[in-house]
Parts: C-alpha cells; structure tokens; sequence
C-alpha cells in the first residue's frame, strides 16, 4: 500500500484582520518550530494576508495556500486572483470548489476543474473539495455525488504531487456534526476507487483529506481511518491550541 505523508490544512476563509492574522501566524510558526511537525502543514488565509504573513512562515515547515484562484493567468477579471499571483506570493496550494464557492458563486465542476487545471499550471497543489448535501445523503446519492464531482473536477495530469482531494460533506461544514467514521470511510474508499479507475497509477499517491467540523477532540479518531490521509480544518484552524491539537494528531499515527 502507497505510504501517503498526511496533510493537515487550515482554511481562515474571510476571517482575520491584520493584526489577528500575523498573531496567528505567528504562533503557528512558533509552534511549528518548537515542534517540528512530520505531516504537512497548510495555512490558507485571506488573499487580503498573504503577503503580511508569508515572513512567518519562512522557515518553510508551514506552507502557505490561497483559498481560490481564478483559471486565466491574467486579464480583465476585476477582483480575481490568478494562481500566478498566488504562486508570486508564496503559495504553493490552493483550494478550489470549496462548497462555499460552488454555493455563493455558482461554481460548477467545469469551472472547478479549470481552476484546478491553472494550479497546476503554475505549479502548486490543487485542494479539490467535494461533498454531498444533507438532501443527497438522505436521499442515499452521496456516493454517487462526489463520484460525479471528483470525475468532473479533476485537472488533466492530476497526480499525488500536485492533486489533493478534500471529502467535505456541505453538512458537516461549520455545523459540529460529522458523519460517522463508517461513512466517512465509505466515501473516502469511493474515492479512491474512482481515482484508482481514472488515473491508474497516478492515483496511488494523491491524499484524500477529510473536512467538516473536524476539531481537537475529533481529529484522531477520523485520522485513525485508514482511508483518511489527512484533514481540512476550517473553524478550529483559527485558535493556535486546537489547531496544533490536530497537527499533533496527525502526527502520532
Ligand atoms: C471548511 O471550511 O473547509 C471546513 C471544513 O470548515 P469547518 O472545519 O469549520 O467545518
């Protein structure tokens, strides 16, 4: 079985003005120093702190990663950030299709994949995020959801050094609820399988990554799955402690 070095990433979404941004910036460097952490760490703050913060995480045991990235390398796109000017800010991830893009701004596979598509281009990791809504659960689609949005979103020439897939059911995000580790290991060995059949060998080294109201009390349990190769942490990733709880976690196993 492929050994897949585990991921813990921090999604700040739009949240932290200077000063809270380089105080936690801050002490999430200082943690990584004292600690040394063996997983790989990604921090994804607000485009708006990228270039305040990239200093603390200069000793590159953090890696810093933006949240979105438009698909063309430059133009005429007014408030647009390209993957170009991520990569020129110290970005070496980027997140795309969190559902909250897919929701607030319509976002659709196709455009998911083009996005991930200019990640690759300018040479960085895609975090490509899928999940099901509580109504597809319910209505016993979930698997065949985030099949359909992994075939969709993912970039040509998607391989484990530049492709991550973040498992994020739109339900468990920001909520407190998760899905058991039955159903997360369900979905998660889904993927796989998908990887497996559209990529071959290229698939065996791409993480996936579980997200959704994962904390410090939760995160060993969910990365003691064995399909979990890590976690994208969106509420916790904002308090240094909890935070450091997870990538502590991901670092015992
Ligand atoms: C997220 O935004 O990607 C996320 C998983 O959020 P939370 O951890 O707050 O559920």
């Amino acid at each position: 079985m492929a050994e897949r070095r585990r991921l813990i990433a921090g999604n700040w979404k739009m949240n932290g003005l200077r000063a809270e941004g380089i105080a936690l910036a801050g002490g999430l460097a200082a943690k990584a120093l004292a600690n040394k952490p063996t997983c790989d760490v990604v921090v994804c703050p607000p485009a708006t702190l990228l270039a305040k913060i990239d200093r603390a995480f200069d000793a590159g045991v953090i890696k810093l990663g933006g949240q979105d990235c438009h698909a063309d390398e430059k133009g005429a796109h007014t408030g647009d950030i390209s993957a170009e000017m991520l990569r020129d800010t110290g970005c070496s991830y980027v997140i795309v299709g969190h559902s909250e893009r897919r929701a607030d701004h319509a976002e659709g596979d196709a455009q998911v994949r083009a996005k991930a598509a200019a990640v690759l281009r300018a040479g960085m990791t895609a975090i490509v995020c899928v999940g099901e809504t509580r109504a597809e659960r319910d209505a016993g689609n979930a698997l065949s959801v985030v099949e359909g949005q992994v075939v969709g979103s993912l970039p040509p020439g998607a391989q484990g050094d530049n492709t991550v897939i973040a498992y994020e059911p739109v339900w468990a995000i920001g909520s407190g609820s998760t899905p058991t580790l039955d159903e997360i290991a369900a979905v998660h060995r889904h993927i796989r399988a998908v990887l497996d059949g559209a990529l071959k060998a290229a698939a065996t080294e791409i993480r996936i990554i579980y997200g959704g109201s994962v904390n410090a009390a939760n995160a060993g349990d969910i990365l003691d799955v064995d399909a979990v190769d890590g976690a994208l942490v969106g509420g916790a990733s904002l308090k240094i402690e909890d935070f450091w709880s997870i990538i502590a976690a991901a670092d015992a196993r």
